[in-house]
């Protein structure tokens, strides 16, 4: 359920509104959106009653939302959520590369990389010094040490650092040294990590679960939101299918789909998405024209040496034309008729 303020309801009657549906035993999120504000009722609602709610003074409407999500949807926030970090904005219209290693290997190669996708226009830094891995063999990372790299990285170029959290017990420790945390397919619904996201003042770069459908994707971010934190980024990584040619199926379909039913931005990653370094440059394009407020790319001076995910890892060279070909397909879009974007 959302409750309407009208434009002239003052805050002595929002207060009042807050206070009676909470005395009721449910808990509000109020959005103060340029027109309107709006107080979604979420938690317990079993004695929160419409037509009680409708008389109070200052309540223009009371809108109760069949989507099982609330404060993600469009219905709670008419407008595009902008998630900002540092004067990087994401979800404001200009797409957003974020680029680095899949893992962090060491000083000089999370340095190196980072200095080389700046200078190509990247605006955020990737790179896992926590790392989910299939088999337990494979290298799981580098942990705090790696946390530390990716700090000399951002004081040398200025780049701000996106890296995973796999753990509640660590989103202090990651927080510490991240602009953004990220949290992995493998752990979207690790709904303790989640509440503990949900409760810092940084953003949160949700990756889609390898199986998860668009409403349990949404019900994620729903967690992050409903412990306070609406800094929240949508990511689609590609879902398992029966394809056998590629690691994934990047289900670019869920990018306008996201759009109509959230306020949330959402961006696309190629290298996970499609697991071959020849698919990602075609698909980080096409999930721009689809709409994509943005892409998260696997770049490494050496690809071949990478530590983990090579296959999809792009080498500077790839990642330079990959960024020619943004930057012109940018200016093309918003050149071109803006009519074929809008609805
Ligand atoms: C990653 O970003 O390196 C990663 C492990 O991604 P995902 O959780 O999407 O597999
Ligand atoms: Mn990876």
């Amino acid at each position: 359920m959302v409750i309407v303020m009208s434009q002239h309801a003052t805050e002595e009657e929002i207060v009042q509104v807050v206070e009676f549906v909470e005395s009721l035993g449910a808990r509000t999120h109020i959005s103060r959106g340029e027109e309107k504000i709006v107080i979604g009722v979420i938690g317990d609602k079993r004695n929160v009653q419409k037509e009680q709610i409708r008389v109070l003074p200052g309540v223009e409407e009371v809108v109760s939302i069949l989507k099982p999500y609330k404060l993600v949807s469009r219905e709670f926030k008419e407008e595009d959520t902008i998630v900002r970090i540092g004067d990087v904005e994401i979800g404001s219209g200009e797409p957003v590369v974020i680029a680095g290693p899949c893992s962090v290997e060491g000083e000089r190669q999370i340095v190196e990389t980072a200095i080389a996708v700046k200078q190509r226009g990247a605006l955020l830094l990737r790179g896992g010094a926590f790392k989910p891995r299939t088999s337990p063999y494979s290298f799981q990372g580098l942990g705090e040490e790696g946390l530390r790299y990716l700090k000399k990285a951002r004081e040398e170029t200025g780049l701000l650092v996106v890296t995973e959290v796999m753990d509640a017990m660590d989103v202090e420790l990651v927080a510490e040294y991240a602009d953004v945390l990220q949290i992995g397919a493998r752990n979207m619904q690790n709904f303790k990590l989640l509440k503990a996201v949900g409760k810092i003042d940084k953003p949160v770069l949700l990756k889609r679960g390898m199986s998860a459908t668009l409403t349990e994707f949404l019900l994620s971010a729903e967690y992050i939101l409903s412990e306070g934190n609406s800094q929240v980024i949508l990511c689609e990584r590609g879902i398992r299918t029966f394809v056998e040619y590629s690691r994934n199926t990047l289900d670019l379909n869920v990018v306008p789909m996201v759009k109509k039913v959230s306020h949330l931005p959402i961006i696309v990653d190629p290298s996970h998405g499609t697991g071959r370094r020849e698919l990602v440059i075609p698909l980080a394009l096409a999930a721009l024209v689809a709409g994509a407020d943005g892409l998260i790319v696997e770049v490494h001076p050496h690809p071949e040496q990478s530590w983990s995910d090579a296959d999809q890892t792009l080498s500077l060279e790839e990642f330079d034309f990959l960024m020619k070909k943004v930057k012109s397909l940018v200016r093309w879009m918003k050149h071109e008729d803006e009519s074929i974007y809008s609805h």
